[in-house]
């Protein structure tokens, strides 16, 4: 038997114990806000050592913890990174769930909970690919550093940004294990859409309700406004695979004290998505033009922009090593080239693209589009953990060259 195939066949054999430990995660709560790690870590922390890695736990708040955990390998380098994040969203209206939210139901293939594709599922499958590759007596020729961080549905202070500013974040190449299976299909996410939020404020003035012609209705003009910007067009080069840019003119509104008084101010959020070679500026600039455009046709009309919230899109070349050994794992496991696909959203992948210029894959881990990510009844198939714990260790294994243990 090959070192692949008994990698493969030892992981298999640990299917009981990937979604124990999937459940374990699950069942400790960090949701966040307000974010609480702990519970998490020390599962991960636990389950690590076992296997023999060098695990630290770095804390960078107040029950805020990330986990950083290294399989040496022969050498120091070449360095391979996993990165998945161990905080949940809310759970929400729990009364909609037909599970509890925190039980790590098993359901036929299914596993049900908050997080369970989102994604403690996928840290369960490092977790036992880095198990299954000592277990089967396999060295690799370089490190596999795991960090399990805290932080990334809110925004990534106290979880990877943390790491990348006490220098930690250091590899050659990664994963941010991120969902990535699409009708069934395993598929990697190659690029992400980036992310402008901008708040935009209206002025006018105040006056008694029951003559409003002595007032100016800011809410009235920022009424104006978002209907102007939910019709602007963003100039992109088409994508491959992401797709257009998108404003979502209005996700957050707020103005007006009292009924009878005419409102002097309002302000607004959009959501503006955008691709790779989009710019923060050239945003602001178009909806800089509408404000000054609604301006010069009303001269009541004042307004500004500011941008509060940006991550540039992230992109990965199709060639990276990281892909076509992710890819070549793939096609052993589950019989068949996996797609490029698109993200949905923004991770944490794109601090450790831009600011550490690691070549990570943006998105490649269990869950599914239908796995209901962030909603009610959240799950994953536990077909698809065991596949990616394979998949995992082999492409750590085609990464960094490996041999049998002497
Ligand atoms: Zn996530």
């Amino acid at each position: 038997m090959s070192l692949e195939e008994n990698v493969l066949g030892r992981i298999e054999t640990l299917k009981p114990n990937l979604v124990r430990l999937t459940q374990k995660l699950i069942r400790e709560k960090s949701v966040n806000p307000p974010g609480n790690e702990v519970g998490v870590a020390r599962v991960l922390e636990t389950e690590l050592s076992k296997i023999g890695m060098k695990v630290a736990l770095h804390h960078s708040g107040p029950n805020r913890v990330n986990v950083e955990a290294v399989l040496l390998g022969f050498r120091r380098h070449p360095r391979f990174l996993f990165n998945g994040h161990t905080d949940v969203v809310p759970e929400g209206d729990v009364s909609k769930w037909t599970v509890d939210p925190f039980g790590g139901v098993v359901k036929g293939d299914l596993l049900y909970g908050r997080g369970s594709s989102d994604m403690k599922g996928a840290l369960a499958s490092i977790a036992t690919a880095l198990r299954g590759i000592t277990e089967a007596g396999v060295k690799l020729n370089g490190d596999v550093i795991f960090h399990a961080v805290a932080d990334e549905e809110v925004g990534a202070v106290y979880g990877t940004k943390y790491m990348i500013a006490k220098g930690l974040a250091r590899a050659d190449m990664g994963i941010v294990a991120e969902s990535s299976v699409f009708g069934g299909k395993i598929a990697i996410r190659q690029a992400a859409r980036g992310n402008c939020w901008i708040r935009v404020k209206t002025f006018g003035k105040a006056a008694h309700a029951s003559d409003p012609t002595h007032g100016v209705n800011a809410i009235l003009k920022m009424s104006t406004l978002l209907l102007a910007l939910s019709r602007l067009k963003l100039q992109a080069k088409p994508h491959k695979i992401l797709p257009p840019p998108t404003i979502s003119a209005g996700t957050v509104i707020k103005g007006g004290t009292k009924t009878n008084i005419i409102p002097e101010y309002c302000e607004a959020e959009l959501d503006v998505r955008i691709l790779p070679g989009m710019s923060k500026e050239q945003v602001v600039r178009k909806v800089t033009q509408t404000i000054d455009l609604m301006n010069k046709r009303d001269p009541q009309f004042s307004a500004k922009a500011e941008v509060f919230s940006y991550a540039p899109a992230v992109e990965i070349p199709e060639t990276s090593p990281v892909v076509l050994a992710a890819s070549k794992a793939t096609e052993k496991v589950a019989g068949y080239r996996p797609k490029l696909r698109a993200g949905h959203g923004t991770n944490d992948s794109v601090y450790l693209v831009r600011d550490c210029g690691i070549p990570v894959i943006p998105g490649f881990g269990p869950g599914n589009d239908l796995s209901n990510a962030h909603g009610t009844d959240e799950n994953v198939n536990i077909t698809d953990l065991v596949k990616f714990a394979k998949i995992y260790a082999l492409t750590t294994m085609y990464s960094l060259g490996f041999e049998a243990e002497p």
